[in-house]
Parts: structure tokens; sequence; C-alpha cells
């Protein structure tokens, strides 16, 4: 006979975890997939996290991440290391199918796949990360007090980026490739009224520099071809999210960017028993504690499905 599980998570970070700790606590013993090669989420890829409450000194992203599934495992979520690799979410009983085409059965879905920082695809990007190149002022800005930063990008994201990083550093040079933003009026006028940011316009990044952190960037100018270095300790790229909802998006509603939707302040999508949580649904915090805060309401709101259907 076929289990049917209460709750199914997708997906390992901090959002899915968080549910997963708290579906497992009300007793509805989750199914958690875990991915293949990348468990534990975007914050296995940093060294230092400064902002997560509970921890003065900071802790690593790993430790981080593995105390969360220790703590999911303990109270009785089971951890699948594999990827998801279809669902089928419409039906009473949703499916979902795992790599080697396995289906496993569940009355509720929690989504917890996060999101991808769009990356500059460039040779020393991955070595020099967590080395001064960041994707999250935010997480990032405070390494590089009175010391020279670069944003790369110009829309929206990268001027909130300089704005904030401005604060910090002795001066931001934002990188951009033509000769005006994306961004926004009023974001733009922002950047270009503080006297912190300057432009290097029609400028795309040929190389990241540096041995064991950043000290440099090599630019070549988009029009005439020329090169030339600046010197920066602190590189933040700002070209987008691609947030991985692939595998769900014929399914759910997602906005214009692949965000999944969700209704008002819940976790709820438009498919009954189905919920989102984490970078996944999230233009605008993407921070840990806002994960793992969005999959404790996923947990919750699921919580409160199963209840409603007994
Ligand atoms: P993620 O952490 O992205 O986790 C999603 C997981 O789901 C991944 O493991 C993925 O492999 C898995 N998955 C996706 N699809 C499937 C599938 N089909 N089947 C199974 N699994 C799947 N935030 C802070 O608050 N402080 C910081 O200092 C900080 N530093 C950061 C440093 C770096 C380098 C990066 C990249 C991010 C940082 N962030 C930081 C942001 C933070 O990591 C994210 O906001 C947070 O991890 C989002 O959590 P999530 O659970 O929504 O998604």
């Amino acid at each position: 006979m076929t289990t049917i599980h209460d709750v199914i998570i997708i997906g390992s970070g901090p959002a899915g975890y968080t549910a997963a700790i708290y579906a497992a606590r009300a007793n509805l013993k989750p199914v958690i997939f875990e991915s293949a090669l990348e468990s534990g989420g975007a914050l296995m890829n940093t060294t230092e996290v400064e902002n997560y409450p509970g921890f003065p000194e900071g802790i690593d992203g790993p430790e981080l991440m593995a105390s969360m599934r220790a703590q999911a495992e303990r109270f009785g979520a089971v951890l699948i290391s594999d990827d998801v690799t279809s669902v089928q979410l419409d039906g009473e009983v949703k499916i979902v199918r795992d790599s080697d085409d396995v289906e496993y059965h569940a009355k509720a879905v929690i989504l917890a796949m996060g999101s991808a920082y769009r990356k500059l695809g460039l040779a020393d990007e991955e070595r020099l990360s967590g080395r001064g190149v960041s994707w999250c002022a935010t997480c990032d800005g405070a390494f590089f007090r009175d010391k020279p930063i670069a944003v790369i990008g110009g829309g929206d994201s990268a001027m909130e980026e300089a704005t904030f990083l401005s604060r910090f550093g002795t001066k931001v040079v934002v990188v951009h490739r033509r000769d005006e933003l994306r961004a926004s009026k009023i974001m733009a006028e922002r950047a270009k009224r503080d006297p912190k940011i300057e432009f290097a316009w029609n400028s795309a990044v040929d190389s990241i520099n540096g041995e064991n952190s950043v000290s440099s960037l090599t630019l070549r100018n988009t029009v005439d071809g020329t090169h030339s270095d600046v010197e920066v300790n602190g590189v933040f790229i700002a070209i987008g999210h691609e947030p991985r909802s692939e595998l769900v998006k014929d399914q759910v509603h997602t906005d214009a960017e692949g965000y999944v939707l969700v209704e008002g302040r819940t976790t709820a999508t438009n498919l009954p028993g189905v919920f989102a949580c984490g970078d996944l649904v999230d233009h605008s915090y993407r921070q840990a504690v806002t994960a793992a805060g969005s999959g404790c309401s996923a947990a919750l709101d699921a919580e409160r499905y199963l209840m409603d259907l007994e």
C-alpha cells in the first residue's frame, strides 16, 4: 500500500529546515528532500554569518546549517539527500518524484527551493567568494568598513546596495555596462546624489584580482575596448536573482521574475495544500532569518490545512 505522508518539504536551506523542525514537533513526520549535491542551501557558501540572532560572535554558515539539520532530525524529520525532479501538485494527494523517478505521496507540500544569485561567470568569482566577493550588502557590508567597494549592476537592487554600502566604504564604484541606469528614477537619483558613489559607465568586469582576498577589478570599456584597473576590496554583484521555481512554475502561480506567489501574509499558493516560503517567494528581504521565519509560517499553515482536512 502507498504511504501518504502528511507533509513533504522540498529544499534544505533555513526555510526548509525550519519548516521541518516545526512540522516534526507537530508530529507530522515530515519528509524533507535536501538535494543531492547542494544540501544546506545558500549559507553553505559563506564563512561567517554575523546577523543570525543567537550567535553574538557569529557562526560559520555550514555550522549553522548543520545545527538546523540536526534539530530537524532530532524531532523525527525524515531527511532524503536527493533532488525532487518532478511534482504533481493539483490533486488532494500530491505526488513528488525523486531522481530515480520513485514516487512519494503527501497531503501537503512545502516548497522551499530558494533562489540563486546571478553570477558574472568569471574565473575568480567563486575562488574569491567570501573573500571580498559578495552578493549581499546587508550580510557582508560591515566587513568593508573604510575600504573601497565596487557594486556591479545598474538596476534597483544595485542602487540599493550601493547606497547602503556608502555608509561603510571609503567610496563605492558602481560598474555598469551601459551609459544609463536601468534603476527607477528615484533610486538612481539617490545614488547619484551620494558623494561617496562614483560610476564607471560603459564598463564590464574582465577579472576580479587578488591572491587571498580581492585587491582590484579589471574593467573593459564596452565602447572602445580599453582596459583599466580599479582598486577595491569588496565587490558586490547585484545583477539579479533567479528563484528556483522551474520545478513548479507550470503548476503554481509565479510572478514575471519567477517568484512563487503566496496569498497575503500567509504561505498559501494558488493550490490547496501547497505552501511556499523563503527566498523562493521573497523579492525584498532574502535573509536567513526571514527565510527561517517564513519556513515556520509554512509549517503552521500546513498544520492548519491538515487539521481542516480531518
Ligand atoms: P536556500 O538557502 O537557497 O536553500 C534552498 C535549498 O533547496 C538549496 O539547498 C537547494 O539545493 C535546495 N533545492 C532546490 N531545488 C531543489 C529540489 N528540486 N529538490 C531538492 N532540493 C532542492 N543571509 C543572512 O541572513 N546572513 C548572511 O550573512 C548571509 N550571507 C550569505 C552569503 C552568501 C554567499 C549567500 C549566497 C547568501 C547569504 N545570505 C545571508 C542569504 C541567505 O543565505 C538566504 O537568504 C537563505 O539561505 C535563503 O534560505 P532558503 O531556505 O529560502 O533557500
